[in-house]
C-alpha cells in the first residue's frame, strides 16, 4: 500500500480548457518542454489538413519518439507524474470533450489576453464547475497587447462566477511586456526574449524594490508595477487552497507560451497547488483511490491509428493498482473479463501497460463490450453515481451518396455514435433516413469526414429546424401534433420539435405522458 499511496500523491492529473486559438497547443507543447519530453519546442505546431489534436499529437510522438497513451500525454515534473488530457478536436463543441473532463483531477483555464473569456470557454468551464474540480488559469498571448489585467480579473469573476486571484502579475504587454511579478514569493521573473522562443528562456529574479529593477523595465512601467501590486496586496482577497480545491476561486498566471514565458514557474506551482486523485463517487458513496482495483470508462474511440482499426476504450484508473492481465468484474454485465490488451500508442505502434496508478489512463481493446460510464472492478457492485449526458440542440437529416455502403454506412454510424460524436435517431414516420443529434453543429462536419476517411462512406447532411428533443415516458401510444416521432438507437420513443412553443403545447395537450431532456435510467 505504501508504494500506491506515493504513487497516488505524485500523480497530477488534468485537462486544458480554452477557446481555439488562445494557445492550448503551445502550451501543451512547452509543458512537455519544461516537462523533458521534448528538448526543443516547435514541431507539433505544424498541422496537417484538419487541425485535430490527435493529428498533433501523432506527429509529435513521431518526430520526437516520446510515449504518449494519445488520450493522456505523461511526463515527470519535480518528482511528480503529470497526466495531461488530450482534449480532442478543440475546435469542435462535442460530448467527447466534456466527457474526457470527467477523467480530470483539475482544468488550467486558458484565456488569450486580448480576447479574455470566449464562448468555447463559458461551456467547457461550466462542465468543470458541475464536476467541482479545481481550475487553474493562465493568462496567454502577454507579448501582444492585452486588455488590462485587472478588467480580465473582473470579466472572470463576473462571467464565470468564481473568484480570480493572481499568483503572478503582468509588466506591461505587447512589445513593452517585460516580464511577471511573483505574488507570493515577491520575486520578479524578467523576460527575455529568446529566438523564436526554442530554448528555456533565461529568468532573472530581482525584488519589486529592487532600483536595479527600474533601470531593467524602465521607470514608467516600474511605477506601475508598484502601485499596481500596492493595490493588489491591499484590495485583492488572499489566495486561499481550499477555496481552489472546492472549485470557488481560480489562480491566475501571466505569460506568454509562443516565447516560453511564463510557462514553467506555471508549472513549477502547478503540481503543488494542483490535487492528486481523490475519491470516486459511486452509487454506493466515495471510493477512496488507495484501495483495490476499479477503473472506468470515459471515452471510446474506433480506428485510433491506419494500423489499428478497432475500437480502444479509455478507462481512467479509479482506486488501486492496475495490473496487466489481472481479472475484474465489468460491473454492469457482472461478467467476468481479463484486462490482458492494455496498451499506449507509441510512433503507431501500441505499446503495452503493464501497471497503473489511480489517475493514469489505460487503452483497452474493446471488443464491443464497453460503453461509456462503465466500470471494471474487483468488487462486482461499484458503479458510477453519475456521468454526463448531453442533450443535442441541433440535427440533421443524413442521406448515403452511394446506396451501394449501406453495410458501412451503418457500421460507422453505430460507432461513431457509440464514441460520442453525433447521436442517432431513427424516424417511426416510414420515412428512411435516419437524424442526427449533436451538440454543435460541427459535430455533424466531424462526422462526415470520419465517416468519409475512416468508412469510406459519402453523405449528405442537412440540418434542420429542429430544435429541441424530448424522450418520453408513459402512454405514448397518441402521436402529437407539431412533433416529429422518432425513437432512438435503443429504440427508446422521441420526440423533436421546432420551438419551446410546440413543445409547451404538445405538453399541455398530453398531460400523461414525460417529456424528458435525456432518456431515463442511463
Ligand atoms: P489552440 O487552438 O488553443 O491549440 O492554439 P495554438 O496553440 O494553436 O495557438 C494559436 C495561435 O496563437 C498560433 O498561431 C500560435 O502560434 C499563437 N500563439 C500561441 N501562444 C501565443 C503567445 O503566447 N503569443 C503569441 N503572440 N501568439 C501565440
Amino acid at each position: 500500500m505504501d508504494q500506491l499511496l506515493h504513487e497516488i500523491q505524485r500523480r497530477r492529473t488534468f485537462a486544458i480548457i480554452s477557446h481555439p486559438d488562445a494557445g492550448k497547443t503551445t502550451i501543451t507543447e512547452k509543458l512537455l518542454l519544461y516537462g523533458g519530453a521534448i528538448h526543443e519546442a516547435g514541431s507539433v505546431t505544424a498541422r496537417e489538413g484538419s487541425s485535430s489534436t490527435r493529428s498533433d499529437w501523432m506527429s509529435m510522438e513521431q518526430q520526437r519518439g516520446i510515449s504518449i497513451s494519445s488520450s493522456a500525454l505523461t511526463f515527470e515534473y519535480q518528482g511528480h507524474h503529470v497526466n495531461l488530457l488530450d482534449t480532442p478536436g478543440h475546435q469542435d463543441f462535442s460530448e467527447d470533450t466534456y466527457r474526457t473532463l470527467t477523467a480530470a483531477d483539475s482544468a488550467l483555464m486558458v484565456l488569450d489576453a486580448a480576447r479574455g473569456v470566449q464562448a468555447q470557454t463559458e461551456k467547457l468551464f461550466a462542465v468543470c464547475r458541475n464536476r467541482g474540480i479545481p481550475i487553474l488559469t493562465f493568462v496567454n498571448k502577454m507579448d501582444r497587447p492585452a486588455q488590462d489585467p485587472f478588467e480580465l480579473l473582473e470579466q472572470v469573476e463576473k462571467t464565470l462566477a468564481i473568484r480570480a486571484v493572481p499568483l503572478t502579475w503582468p509588466i506591461g504587454d505587447g512589445p513593452d511586456f517585460k516580464g511577471v511579478y511573483d505574488l507570493q514569493a515577491k520575486q520578479v521573473l524578467v523576460f527575455e526574449r529568446v529566438a523564436r522562443g526554442k530554448t528555456r528562456a533565461p529568468v532573472n529574479v530581482t525584488s519589486v524594490g529592487d532600483p536595479a529593477l527600474a533601470e531593467l523595465i524602465g521607470p514608467e512601467l516600474h511605477a506601475k508595477l508598484q502601485e499596481d501590486v500596492d493595490l493588489i496586496e491591499g484590495a485583492l482577497p488572499e489566495f486561499d487552497q481550499d477555496e481552489f480545491l472546492r472549485g470557488e476561486l481560480t489562480p491566475v498566471f501571466f505569460g506568454s507560451a509562443i516565447t516560453n514565458f511564463g510557462v514553467e514557474h506555471f508549472l513549477s506551482k502547478f503540481v503543488h497547488l494542483a490535487p492528486s486523485p481523490g475519491p470516486l463517487e459511486t452509487t454506493s458513496g466515495a471510493l477512496p483511490p488507495d484501495t483495490e482495483f476499479t477503473g472506468f470508462i470515459f471515452k471510446l474511440q474506433a480506428n485510433m491509428s491506419k494500423h489499428h482499426r478497432d475500437r480502444t476504450a479509455f478507462m481512467r484508473v479509479a482506486s488501486g493498482k492496475f495490473e496487466r492481465g489481472m481479472e475484474v468484474t465489468h460491473t454492469r454485465t457482472g461478467r467476468k473479463m481479463r484486462l490482458s490488451r492494455a496498451h499506449t500508442l507509441f510512433a503507431q505502434d501500441r505499446e503495452s501497460v503493464e501497471e497503473a496508478f489511480p489517475g493514469d489512463i489505460v487503452g483497452l481493446v474493446n471488443p464491443g463490450v464497453f460503453r461509456i460510464g462503465d466500470v471494471v472492478s474487483f468488487s462486482p457492485k461499484v458503479q458510477l453515481a453519475s456521468f454526463p449526458r448531453f442533450t443535442p440542440e441541433t440535427f440533421a437529416n443524413v442521406t448515403m451518396r452511394d446506396v451501394t455502403k449501406r453495410k458501412a454506412f451503418h457500421k460507422g454510424l453505430e460507432q461513431l455514435a457509440e464514441e460520442g460524436v453525433v447521436q442517432v435517431f431513427y424516424p417511426t414516420d416510414g420515412a428512411r433516413d435516419p437524424l442526427l443529434g449533436a451538440v454543435g453543429p460541427l459535430q455533424f462536419e466531424v462526422f462526415q469526414h470520419r465517416l468519409r476517411e475512416e468508412y469510406n462512406v459519402d453523405v449528405e447532411l442537412n440540418v434542420t429546424s429542429y430544435q429541441l428533443v424530448r424522450w418520453l415516458a408513459g402512454d405514448t401510444s397518441e402521436v402529437a401534433r407539431f412533433a416529429r416521432n422518432v425513437e432512438d438507437d435503443e429504440g427508446r420513443p422521441v420526440m423533436l420539435f421546432r420551438s419551446k412553443y410546440d413543445l409547451e403545447y404538445t405538453q399541455r395537450n398530453h398531460p400523461g405522458i414525460e417529456f424528458l431532456p435525456l432518456p431515463k435510467n442511463l
